[in-house]
């Protein structure tokens, strides 16, 4: 397959969300020549855009610094990258601020004052992350000659005397590449390799597969936070967890308030809820003890909801939210191959067994200009040279629909290799996903995109299931019901390269 040359730039941003927009304006600073390739619409794509709040990290008080720590490796089960996440929490204030530079009219959740989260809240908005990542893509438009190509997937990296040298893209079935002399990918998560989700469709972990294929390393990737407060029928809504200290509650399909038991009942840990809202058969949100006036105050979209649905039961399913697994950085967001750096949800060891919230957004907000400094700088002593693009592994077009090959793929993983796990079940996802891989090589897609999307969620549900059976264990969002406790042995990270597998152990729970 011929594939031509598309344009040449210093650095080539791969990702249209919060942390590659952030990387590409830093990046264009240090006098780069900057491209974005982005899968969808820059700025109109990735989970960025369906992101509500974003943590502040207060710089007032520095002893806060500390519990901030603490309670992001707390939530993390200790396992934690402490380097990445020591650059979140000194970084982090400086990073909102200066995104508040862009969004003078952001609104400043100033209610709650317990000093770690709510009062740090610097957003919260039901308009949603759209409200930022429009602003930033406005702000490109205006104000940077950073080139934007929409609606190219990227496909491979390409290297030279080890180190990058360019990126073959996808679009319209035609494959046409990019010379670069840096490369960082900002491609977001892969929790779209589950059925239910509540990410965007293209977070199918296309840069996590692309690194892998480097010879790369992953690490944590049996970690995926499942979200348990959405509504789906009869419409779509996220819940804020505010709602169940003011009477919500969750019952089952007999009426049984299945939380009761609890400590924190409906307030538990994400995790832990929606594992119970799992077990269930159906599960309802009842809104019998919530005050109305607070609901048109707080939650007047839920309000809206009821009083168009009258008397329809408010139906609520866990969705996989977020992928604490990724590739492996170093605080500079460098990667082990010279040229390529990579930040935001693509990466992994941050966030540990768990997330906190408002934590994504200013990881992108902290690490995307990291990423994009570094690139610019490495940009500054490389030449672009002859390059010969090639992706062996691709298909030949041609007419075969592969859609079900995903679907099947989604649904197993949902079942297997999501909420509940337990080695039976990992190893049927094991069996199926070698079944729908040598299913998918033989054909000639129609769509070469779907093909590359599904061959890049194969590779990964891989990876996934592999790291899920080393960890005996339950720990944060990683559930197996073969090993419902927290074990010490496995107090460090699984880390995935060149088809090996590397166990780092901690000795004790590491201090702050
Ligand atoms: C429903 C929901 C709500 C959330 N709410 C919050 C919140 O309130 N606070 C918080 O901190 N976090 C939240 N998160 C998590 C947070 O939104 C993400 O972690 C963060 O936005 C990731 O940003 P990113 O730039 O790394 O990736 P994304 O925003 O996901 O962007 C990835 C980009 O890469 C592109 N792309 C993918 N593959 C390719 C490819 N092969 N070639 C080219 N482009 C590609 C995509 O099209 C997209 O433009 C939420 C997540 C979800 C799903």
């Amino acid at each position: 397959m011929l594939i031509k040359k598309a344009g040449q730039y210093d650095v080539v941003v791969v990702g249209g969300g919060l942390s590659g927009m952030y990387a590409a304006i830093e990046a264009s600073k240090y006098g780069a020549t900057v491209a974005i390739i982005s899968k969808k619409k820059t700025g109109k794509s990735g989970s960025s855009v369906v992101s509500k709040s974003i943590h502040r990290f207060s710089s007032k008080d520095s002893s806060l610094k500390i519990d901030y720590f603490n309670k992001a490796i707390g939530a993390g089960r200790f396992i934690n990258d402490k380097a990445l996440m020591t650059v979140l929490i000194d970084n982090g204030s400086d990073s909102v601020e200066n995104l508040l530079s862009y969004l003078p009219n952001l609104y400043l959740n100033k209610k709650n004052s317990d000093g770690i989260l709510y009062s740090n809240i610097a957003y919260h908005n039901p308009k949603k992350g759209f409200f930022i990542t429009s602003k930033i893509r406005e702000y490109i438009d205006k104000h940077t000659c950073i080139s934007i190509f929409d609606g190219f997937t990227g496909v491979e990296i390409m290297t030279r005397n080890d180190s990058v040298c360019g990126l073959i893209v996808e679009k319209n079935n035609d494959l046409q590449y990019f010379s670069a002399k840096s490369i960082i990918l900002a491609t977001g998560g892969y929790a779209y390799i589950y059925k239910e989700t509540s990410t965007t469709n293209d977070e199918t972990g296309d840069g996590i597969a692309m690194a892998l294929r480097k010879g790369l390393s992953t690490v944590d990737m049996e970690f995926v936070q499942f979200y348990p407060y959405r509504v789906v029928f009869p419409a779509i809504h996220d819940i804020f967890p505010n709602l169940f200290s003011e009477g919500a509650i969750f019952v089952n399909e007999k009426n049984e308030r299945f939380m009761e038991n609890f400590p924190k009942k409906e307030l538990e840990n994400r995790d832990i809820l929606a594992r119970e809202i799992f077990k269930q058969k159906e599960v309802f949100l009842n809104l019998d003890m919530c005050s109305t006036s607070y609901l048109l105050k707080e939650s007047p979209e839920l309000l809206e909801i009821v009083k168009n649905h009258p008397g329809k039961p408010l139906k609520v399913v866990p969705k996989a939210h977020f992928t604490m697994g990724g590739m492996r950085i170093q605080s500079d967001c460098s990667t082990d191959l010279d040229g390529l750096f990579a930040c935001g949800e693509v990466t992994g060891g941050l966030h540990g067994a768990n997330r906190l919230a408002g934590y994504a957004l200013t990881e992108t907000a902290v690490f995307g200009p990291i990423a994009g400094r570094n690139a610019a700088l490495y940009a500054q002593n490389r030449i672009h040279g002859d390059i010969i693009p090639e992706a062996p592994f691709l298909p030949q077009a041609g007419q075969d629909d592969i859609k079900a090959i995903k679907r099947q793929l989604r649904d197993m993983m949902w079942k297997k290799v999501g909420i509940v796990k337990s080695e039976e079940g990992l190893l049927e996802a094991k069996s199926v996903i070698i079944e729908l891989k040598a299913k998918l090589e033989k054909t000639q897609p129609s769509s070469l995109k779907d093909w590359i999307e599904t061959y890049n969620m194969l590779i990964l549900a891989d990876v996934m299931t592999e790291s899920s059976l080393l960890r005996k264990e339950s720990r944060g969002a990683h559930f197996r019901s073969d090993y419902p406790l927290e074990d010490d042995n496995y107090l460090g990270n699984f880390v995935y390269q060149q088809g090996s597998w590397v166990q780092m152990v901690f000795e004790t729970p590491p201090e702050p």
